[in-house]
């Protein structure tokens, strides 16, 4: 059986008297607003003279009805980047609570425990990067908070197997963290169906890698409605800007441009690796569920260097564990994809 989740939040936070703004003491319908010191001209006509809603409730209820969960169940954040933060503030401890991750894995996890000074247990995925459930459970210890799990993977691209993330929901004995970012991308369903199931459960998902507004910064938690109020009460008030709402709000309009550019990714991934495999200087492609290939060369950090000649950039993952002599490379535009096609044949040419 899980803990409770209640008794993982740090005691302070509980006790946190959030900062009020103006916004949040007044909901109705009023005609005069002078009470945010606003600037009360609209030169630009956008209404970004005023501040926005510090909960997105539009977006959130746009959300509520494309991911099937009730809004009471939603946080936005600043990127998934602010909901990691976010959750490093509420559960854990500087220097006496831990987190769990599973290397080869998304850096921001331990870059914000660090941030946090937490401590890190660390519990490698297997060589063909699944959980090692067994090892995850023994591992944690009664200061064990956060589990981070990666689905769709980055940097490997697969997804992990459901059995084990349902053992591990259910012996894990603090938060578990799914972090979806790529879930768009992938033939597996996400975790969001079961999000009734578990209140140890956080899912997150992002606007950056398929609706295509990595720029715009806006990720997402999903869990349960108390744990959200608790997110909403650590925040900054005004964490998502008007701007950037206003964009959100109209691309999640467009949901049908977003499956159909989905879809010509996921066919160009396939034609990007039948042709990368031809290629000498690869030795592997892993398979991936999500928009990108993690390819595995004869020698990555001079490939690297190689293709940086050419101006084009990939990333380099061979230092990190279980990832030797390996490349994360984007599905890219079909003219994108191409020059990189044509640049690795030419090196190819030479490496022969
Ligand atoms: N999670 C994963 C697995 C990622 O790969 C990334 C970005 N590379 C993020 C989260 C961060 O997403 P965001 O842009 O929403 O902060």
């Amino acid at each position: 059986m899980a803990r409770n989740w209640k008794d993982l939040v740090r005691p302070h936070i509980w006790d946190l008297k959030p900062y009020s703004s103006a916004r949040d003491e007044y909901s109705g319908e009023a005609k005069v607003f002078l009470d945010a010191n606003e600037n009360p001209y609209d030169d630009k006509e956008t209404g970004w003279n005023r501040y926005p809603d510090p909960y997105q409730r539009e977006i959130k209820k746009q959300l509520a009805a494309i991911k099937a969960v009730p809004e009471e169940s939603i946080f936005i954040g600043n990127g998934s980047d602010e909901a990691i933060d976010l959750l490093y503030r509420i559960f854990c401890e500087p220097g006496k609570d831990n987190v769990i991750l599973c290397p080869p894995t998304y850096g921001m996890y331990e870059v914000s425990a660090s941030i946090h000074n937490v401590e890190t247990i660390k519990v490698e995925l297997t060589e063909d990067y699944q959980l090692q459930v067994a090892k995850i459970l023994e591992a944690q210890n009664e200061y064990s908070k956060l589990l981070f799990i990666c689905s769709p993977n980055n940097p490997t691209g697969n997804v992990l197997q459901k059995e084990a993330i349902e053992q591990l929901l259910q012996g894990f004995q603090g938060i578990v963290v799914i972090d979806e970012a790529y879930i768009d991308f992938s033939s597996e369903a996400s975790w969001l169906t079961h999000l009734n199931q578990y209140d140890n459960l956080v899912i997150m998902q992002t606007m950056s890698k398929a609706w295509g507004l990595a720029a715009v910064r806006l990720g997402m938690a999903f869990t349960n409605p108390e744990l959200i109020s608790i997110f909403n009460k650590v925040k900054p008030p005004y964490n998502i800007s008007g701007p950037n709402q206003q964009v959100v709000l109209e691309a999640l309009h467009n949901k049908s441009q977003v499956e159909s550019e989905v879809n010509k990714i996921l066919a160009d991934r396939e034609k990007l690796a039948t042709v990368l495999q031809e290629l000498e200087v690869v030795t592997r492609i892993h398979p991936s569920d999500a928009n990108f290939l993690l390819v595995e060369v004869k020698d990555a950090a001079l490939l690297y260097k190689q293709l940086l000649t050419k101006e084009i950039v990939v990333r380099d993952r061979s230092k990190v564990s279980l990832c030797g002599n390996c490349l994360r490379i984007t599905v890219g535009t079909q003219e994108e994809n191409n020059k990189l096609l044509e640049s690795l044949s030419n090196i190819n040419q030479v490496v022969k």
